[in-house]
């Protein structure tokens, strides 16, 4: 028998969450492509996310976490299940010893950055211009500018899928490039504590400005994508590969490598999944067979016939 998705959003509201229906993803993602989420469903607070989690698992329906939908690459297909974010929560709080900030997952890196800055703290500075949730950060291992969640992060608070929290330091994650054990166990970030270190807020807004500008400068920010597509490959750079193979400007119907910078794909207005999917096989192709390396995708494919 199907799930009856009316009935488990009513469910849901029940529980303090808000619930869309067949909510096409392209609006929740920065790429701006993707088909409908069964059921698309914030919850406000721990205990609502605790609820989701006890009545998908009653009935076998997925849930999958998102955060702003900045890493994502969403099929055409849409994603089946509940597709479930937790809200921004109210603003971090910093600990006694006036180093330490706790934060909750669904609130964003950059209003971090800026609390952060405010307190005189440095340390997250390099993460000022990812566009992401604090909990997509920490699941992502985000990093830019040779610095990367995994050099601030103290500990972080978790939810399994039965809704048991526990906190574990951050060295339990195996946090590498780009990597975490998040990625296996599918446990939900519920807020992470940073430890930072005393600077002057000028100094630490020198530095957030600095690397803001470099981005502006590089990436081409005026169009939809998802941030840099493809994963360093080992002593490389993606975009110097892309751009060594002549594929600036290669396009697959809306899909289209950046102009300004390789390493990102595109949407130049009505690309679908299915259009960046086969300009990423192009473009791995026609750099393997040039240079011997095979890129592999550091954008998340995820929905329908996807995995
Ligand atoms: C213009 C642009 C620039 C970018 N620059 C950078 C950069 O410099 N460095 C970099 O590393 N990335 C960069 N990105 C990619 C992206 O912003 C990061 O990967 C970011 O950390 C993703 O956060 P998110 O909240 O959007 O996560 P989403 O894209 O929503 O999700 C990413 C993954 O995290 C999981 N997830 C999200 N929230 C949670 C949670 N609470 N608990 C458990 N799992 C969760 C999701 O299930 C998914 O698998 C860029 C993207 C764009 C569009």
């Amino acid at each position: 028998m199907g799930v009856e998705y009316t009935q488990l959003a009513m469910e849901l509201r029940g529980r303090g969450c808000m619930v869309l229906e067949r909510e096409p993803m392209a609006a929740h993602t920065s790429f701006k492509i993707g088909g409908p989420a069964d059921l698309l469903v914030t919850a406000p607070d721990e205990n609502a996310a605790a609820a989701a989690f006890s009545l998908c698992r009653e009935r076998d329906v997925p849930v999958m976490l998102v955060g702003n939908g900045t890493n994502l690459l969403v099929s055409d297909g849409g994603i089946e299940g509940v597709v479930l974010r937790l809200e921004a929560g109210e603003e971090p709080g910093l600990q006694p010893d006036g180093c330490t900030i706790h934060c909750s997952a669904g609130y964003s890196v950059k209003r971090l950055c800026l609390f952060a800055r405010d307190h005189g703290l440095a340390g997250l500075e390099f993460a000022y211009g990812i566009p992401g949730t604090v909990g997509g950060g920490v699941f992502m291992n985000a990093g830019a500018y040779g610095g990367q969640m995994a050099d601030v992060l103290l500990s972080v608070r978790l939810m399994d899928r039965y809704g048991r929290i526990r906190e574990i330091p951050a060295e339990a994650l195996d946090l590498g490039y780009r990597h975490s054990t998040l990625m296996e166990t599918g446990e939900a970030v519920l807020s992470a504590a940073f430890q930072l270190k005393p600077d002057s807020r000028t100094a630490i807004a020198g530095r957030m400005e600095d690397f803001m500008g470099r981005r502006k400068e590089k990436q081409p920010l005026e169009y939809p994508s998802a941030g840099s597509f493809f994963k360093r490959p080992p002593g490389n750079f993606a975009g110097t590969l892309i751009e060594r193979a002549g594929l600036k400007g290669l396009a697959v119907g809306g899909a289209r490598v950046s102009e300004k910078h390789a390493g990102f794909i595109i949407n130049t207005g009505g690309a679908t999944c299915r259009d960046v999917l086969e300009l990423c096989r192009q473009v791995q192709r026609r750099v393997f067979d040039r240079d011997g390396v095979w890129l592999e995708p550091e954008v998340r494919p995820v929905g329908r016939e996807m995995e």
